[in-house]
């Protein structure tokens, strides 16, 4: 059961950050992931600091640059449906289009999606594990069958969110705001991996709120996408993903980045496949090699080796798939 907290909807970025200082204070924003953790007892909060009544925290803008900036308080429904995100960054409007059901897009927004909790039902269940500050991680002898194949370390969640895949490979950050001023960071450094602090999913430090997001302009010859498998088509988490951003020069590829979803407990950059692509045609060869090294450092647990050859599958078709036609 919920424990009793107060909630309070400040006006201003600024307000916010001042709320923010109550102790055991917490950002609500569409409350999808929040509420649930609330109601299931995974944590308590004395104050509930809602984004809803902040100016300017929602929406897309154009930058100078010929990039995005997406708000924080952007619903996933929203960001699905931007017909400049489709179009620029179909990746990320894929990615977003497959978060979760309607309902949850129609609520859940950008910054909730790159700030929330891990799903692992340790963790989201009556366990002392280390996420909470207990003693071990129980997956680890346990149902293991969708966590971490790949930067595990004490604790083998894998990263829930669609976006921050999709942000990740598009070289997006995160715009912070908080007591000591505003900070830029690039959304591959938002998250902390358990081997560094298994109690912390992001770098974010007391008081500090995500105002926006935003994407440098797509490179000329930008091939942009993202796929998710799932247990069931309905919503679901992914129990495999990935996103990809290659600049292709014909069929060669000039740049290249790999974005792995649900194989480790952050978004998982296989710089490895990426050294395998760049430079090269996009040929079978090269794309079964690239597929091969991204897997080649999977430590699989005793319920989840399936996982292996899925992503080595995902990733043939979906690197085949940007071959120009
Ligand atoms: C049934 C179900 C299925 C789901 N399926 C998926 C899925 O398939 N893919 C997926 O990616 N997600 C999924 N989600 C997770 C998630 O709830 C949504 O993706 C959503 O985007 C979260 O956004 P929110 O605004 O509701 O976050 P909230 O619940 O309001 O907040 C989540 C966390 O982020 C923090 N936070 C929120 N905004 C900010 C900010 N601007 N700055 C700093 N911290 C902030 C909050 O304090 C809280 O800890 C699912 C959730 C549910 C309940």
């Amino acid at each position: 059961m919920t424990t009793p907290f107060s909630y309070v909807r400040p006006r201003s970025v600024a307000d916010v950050i001042s709320s923010l200082e109550a102790e055991g204070a917490t950002i609500h924003a569409g409350g999808t992931d929040l509420l649930g953790c609330l109601r299931d007892g995974v944590y308590a909060v004395d104050t509930v600091v809602s984004l809803g009544d902040v100016e300017g925290l929602a929406g897309v803008r154009e930058l100078k640059d010929g990039g995005l900036a997406v708000g924080a308080m952007t619903t996933i429904t929203d960001l699905a449906g931007h017909a400049t995100v489709a179009g620029r960054y179909p990746g990320l409007a894929q990615a977003a289009a497959a978060v979760a059901s309607p309902q949850l897009r129609h609520q859940g927004t950008v910054g909730g999606n790159l700030c929330q909790k891990p799903r692992c039902w340790y963790y989201r269940g009556d366990f002392p594990c280390l996420r909470k500050g207990g003693y071990k991680c129980f997956a680890v002898n346990g149902e293991n069958q969708h966590h971490a194949i790949l930067g595990g370390a004490q604790c083998f969640i894998v990263h829930p969110s669609d976006l921050a895949p999709a942000l990740m490979a598009l070289d997006a950050a995160a715009i912070i705001d908080g007591p000591a001023g505003t900070r830029r960071v690039a959304v591959a450094d938002l998250h902390v991996a358990p081997a560094e602090d298994p109690t912390r999913e992001t770098v974010l430090e007391p008081g500090e709120v995500i105002t926006e997001v935003r994407i440098p302009a797509p490179p000329a010859g930008l091939y942009n996408s993202y796929r998710k498998i799932r247990t069931r088509r309905s919503w679901d988490f992914a129990i495999a993903g990935c996103a990809l951003a290659l600049t292709l020069d014909g069929d060669t590829v000039r740049q290249a980045r790999v974005v792995l979803a649900a194989a480790a407990p952050v978004p998982w950059r296989s710089t490895a496949a990426e050294d395998v692509l760049r430079g090269n045609p996009l040929d079978d060869a090269h794309i079964r090699d690239a597929a091969e090294t991204a897997m080649a450092d999977a430590v699989p647990m005793t319920h989840n080796a399936y996982k292996v050859p899925l992503f080595k599958g995902m990733l043939i078709e979906e690197l085949a798939k940007a071959r120009p036609r």
